[in-house]
């Protein structure tokens, strides 16, 4: 085969963890860690082909990770071991017929590796058989002997280890086949042990390995990044006896003229996150040519949207509605819309806001033929 392919371990059971189910399966803003960690592989350039090493029980969650992407490098995934070192062993010998040039060995739960380390470890096997990312220790390390701290440890040449490592294919191969039974506490460690060079390249402090709960939390929170949408729509005045506006019927000497209850403050809404997500608008997903949307309430619609946008690990910081009449007042109503909105999302009240003006008896809503409305959604939501 030559070239190098990208060896994913990821057949842990992570007890550590205390999710339900393995962490490499647990979403990161919507996608599993290992399918992050191998997407990132899968589009490198200098990775020819990359092949997961799972566990026999998690064929259906490796296949859901996968599914839906086109991965023409992907190789089929082989079954790991009692071990780490078990499973990468596994993984070396089922590339053995095959054979790369180099092997990158990175585990499943790293979902933030970058391209550039990536570059950079493959870029140092020219150098040696072996090439691994390391961080500086930052901290003081003290001994403990029991409760009582002891010695302060000299940190100067002490690293902390991460993956990808990468390795010529058969040093790496010919030192897992002589470490048989022996347990080292990572690949570097196996290559060292048969005598190989192990150079070091700088690590990446945002490659962190999911361990905890915690760690998921704090990488969700890295991941998020603002995003607003706006949205716009206008509705004609007809025969009535009230207007629907941001969820409340008020009372009204006209109607609004619509194909649902013609909400224009809430459609204005729904297509403000819908634009924020981009996901279409809202005729897109509620076409006013389909008779079961004849009538309905619009806090469906925003409901909707809103729903979507938590489906992608977001969250709504702020939804921003000026409504454009000269009647009816909108000002009485004000508080109540805004609990309303809220209400309808599920969200505090804090992070809705509901506003008026008029335009000075210019233009059709000056002439009170109709009324506008328009939204700004800002959202946070994972890169
Ligand atoms: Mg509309």
């Amino acid at each position: 085969m030559g070239g190098c392919v990208a060896l994913i371990v990821a057949a842990g059971r992570g007890m550590r963890f205390g999710g339900d189910g393995p962490k490499q399966y647990q979403t990161l803003g919507g996608a599993p860690l290992l399918r992050r960690a191998m997407k990132a592989f899968v589009h490198h350039p200098g990775v020819s082909a990359v092949q997961a090493v799972i566990h026999p029980d998690d064929a259906m969650l490796y296949a859901e990770a996968i599914a839906d992407l086109s991965w023409i490098k992907l190789l089929p995934a082989v079954h790991g071991g009692a071990t780490r070192q078990q499973s990468v062993r596994n993984g070396l010998e089922a590339l053995a017929g095959k054979p790369p040039d180099l092997v990158l060995i990175h585990d499943g739960a790293r979902p933030m590796v970058s391209a550039s380390l990536i570059g950079a470890v493959i870029e140092a096997l020219r150098e040696a058989e072996g090439a691994l990312p390391c961080l500086p220790v930052v901290d003081t390390l003290k001994r403990l002997d029991g409760g009582k701290v002891g010695a302060t440890v000299p940190r100067e040449s002490l690293a902390r280890a991460q993956t990808p490592q990468g390795f010529r294919y058969p040093a790496i191969l010919a030192a897992h086949r002589k470490a048989d039974g022996v347990d080292f506490t990572d690949d570097a460690a196996v290559l060292e042990a048969a005598g190989g060079t192990v150079l070091s390249v700088p690590g990446d402090e945002t490659n962190i390995k999911v361990t905890t709960m915690e760690d998921l939390r704090r990488l969700e929170g890295a991941l998020m990044e603002t995003r607003t949408g706006t949205g716009f729509d206008v509705h004609k005045f007809g025969p009535g006896d009230g207007v629907w506006l941001c969820g409340l019927k008020i009372p009204h000497s006209q109607g609004l003229e619509g194909h649902s209850d013609a909400d224009v403050a809430l459609h204005a809404a729904t297509d403000a996150i819908l634009g924020a997500i981009g996901d279409g608008d809202i005729g897109a997903h509620f076409p006013p040519t389909d008779p079961q949307w004849r009538g309905v309430s619009s806090d469906r619609f925003l409901r909707h949207a809103y729903d979507l946008l938590r489906a992608r690990g977001g969250a709504l910081t702020h939804l921003d509605i000026t409504i454009i009449c000269e009647r009816p007042k909108v000002g009485p109503h004000r508080a109540a819309m805004v609990a309303r909105v809220a209400e309808i999302m599920s969200v505090e009240t804090h992070r809705v806001s509901v506003k008026a003006t008029t335009t000075e008896g210019l233009g059709f809503t000056g002439r009170r033929e109709g009324i506008a409305a328009q939204a700004v959604a800002t959202v946070k939501l994972s890169a």
